[in-house]
């Protein structure tokens, strides 16, 4: 067992309001340059939609991530020998017009226009080129349009689902939407990493964050080719490659990543897991239908006295031993089993999860009076009734398996009845237990189930080891004085203050 330390983190879905502020605050932190104008670190994504870049989701047009070669795996558009055949014309990368093109308002118009009949307006202007563009595109372009036939209809997902499974999300009364915010997954299986001809991407040791060296980078974009999740960038400006960083310096300082700092809706939690590197390979090159249970079981419990052991042997100081044992990710991942990750078929092993939505299939369960209905079975067909069927789900944070998705919804409606028995009171006892012991939810779960997701303070979303606090400010100076920059061309203090 070679244990290891990760930072990890936890969206929870129905949290989530669709409001954007995670993303303005990372582009102002991190991306308000020159070459970069066009880069999203932080994404927020309506589902169902094409999402950013359009068809990320689409291994067939961009071959990004792993495939499976008997015991093993290779990178599906990337790596030496495929890289080289592309070298002169690369087909997979994503070209501006997948990302948009990003643009600025001549706001100085409104004010230097002559005057005359009409009201002056302030036009836009292309931030590539300078020039007027009329605009057809931009990140979230597809911003709440969950039924349109150019967005919604054009989701990647429905590859899995039947046409009257389509049919049915398209029906008036059942349309639905759902927010999908989106970062890189500083994953244990890192395509980009591994993509990368230069050496220039690694992860780092003590807290798996994976970053892009700039004096390293030579602009193969290999790594972007190969990022399934389309979470690293080209710098046109710069000629690097760059993306999410994780807010390393705020989070060597004690702070949150500006993301999750900023988040109106608190749905991000973030938190230290122990896992063990032996098992990489084998979980990465495992069936299909494995990969999620199996990715689970590279969690360590770090409360078993031979993992800390372990950890210890492998130089993990005490302090992370103890984050990780009061990891709100570890809770929602392995304690509860309530939340998956993102594509787990692209084989990186992504270590953001996401607690599904289940507020569409309370909308079936409240509509048709289900609440009330005498037995579970009648209260579970609710999710089978739900807006979002639940193959949709599949596809998107299950590898395809709907059993695994219901189990995770039943575990969260168990919670709302449980609650609902103690505040509004209106439920059969006898039913309410019916209901959490076939979700195998007991009642001091459901309340920490609860507590966790809607009465959490600051401290108990986000825990990591005091260490880095203590340590913070000697690593800033040190970096900061050999180099007096990052690396990434913009200073090591974020611009504004979060
Ligand atoms: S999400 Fe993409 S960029 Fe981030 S670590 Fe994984 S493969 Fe690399
Ligand atoms: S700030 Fe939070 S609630 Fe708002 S879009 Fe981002 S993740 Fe969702």
């Amino acid at each position: 067992m070679d244990v290891r330390s990760q930072i990890s983190m936890v969206f929870h879905l129905d949290k989530c309001i669709g409001c954007h502020t995670c993303s303005v605050a990372c582009k102002n932190v991190w991306t308000d340059r020159r070459g970069a104008e066009y880069m999203w670190w932080n994404n927020v994504e309506t589902k169902p939609g094409t999402g950013y870049p359009t068809k990320w989701e689409d291994q067939d047009i961009y071959k990004g991530g792993w495939e499976k070669n008997g015991n093993s795996v290779s990178l599906k558009g990337a790596g030496k020998l495929k890289g080289l055949k592309n070298i002169f014309h690369n087909p997979h990368l994503p070209v501006l017009d997948d990302y948009y093109e990003p643009w600025a308002y001549k706001y100085q118009d409104l004010f230097t226009a002559p005057e005359g009949d009409d009201q002056p307006t302030a036009r836009t202007v292309s931030l590539v080129t300078g020039e007027i563009i009329d605009v057809k595109s931009g990140p979230n372009w597809d911003d709440d349009l969950g039924g349109t036939p150019d967005y919604a209809r054009k989701d990647v997902n429905f590859k899995n689902l039947t046409q009257s499974e389509q049919d049915s999300m398209f029906q008036l009364e059942r349309m639905t939407l759902h927010y999908l915010p989106r970062i890189c997954n500083h994953c244990l299986n890192p395509a980009c990493v591994a993509a990368c001809p230069s050496g220039a991407i690694y992860k780092r040791g003590e807290d798996g964050i994976v970053l892009i060296n700039q004096d390293r980078c030579r602009a193969w974009r290999m790594c972007v080719t190969a990022c399934p999740y389309k979470k690293t960038y080209y710098n046109w400006n710069t000629g690097k490659s760059e993306k999410c960083i994780l807010c390393y310096p705020r989070i060597e300082s004690g702070q949150a990543p500006a993301c999750m700092h900023s988040c109106v809706g608190r749905i991000r939690y973030l938190g230290v897991m122990l896992y063990d590197a032996d098992k990489i390979q084998e979980v990465a090159s495992c069936d299909e239908n494995q990969i999620v249970t199996k990715q689970m079981d590279i969690y360590l419990d770090p409360t078993n006295p031979n993992v800390i052991e372990q950890a210890r042997a492998n130089a993990i100081a005490d302090s992370t031993i103890v984050a990780a044992q009061n990891s709100p990710v570890y809770k929602f991942v392995k304690e509860w089993d309530i939340a998956l990750p993102l594509h787990p078929e692209f084989r990186t092993l992504p270590n953001l999860f996401y607690v599904p939505p289940l507020l569409p299939s309370m909308a079936a369960v409240d509509g048709e009076g289900l609440y009330n209905s005498t037995t579970t079975e009648k209260l579970w067909d609710g999710i089978e009734k739900a807006r979002l069927p639940m193959n949709y789900l599949a596809s998107l944070f299950s590898a395809g398996d709907e059993e695994m998705i219901k189990v995770v919804m039943k575990k969260l409606m168990a919670v709302r009845l449980h609650r609902r028995g103690s505040t509004v009171g209106d439920l059969e006892k006898a039913r309410i237990a019916d209901a959490m012991a076939e979700a195998k939810v007991s009642e001091e779960m459901a309340e920490k189930i609860y507590q966790l997701t809607s009465l959490a303070s600051f401290d108990e979303r986000f825990v990591i080891p005091p260490a880095h606090k203590e340590e913070a400010i000697e690593m800033l100076e040190s970096t900061a004085d050999a180099k007096g920059e990052t690396g990434f061309g913009f200073s090591l203090k974020p611009k504004r203050g979060l």
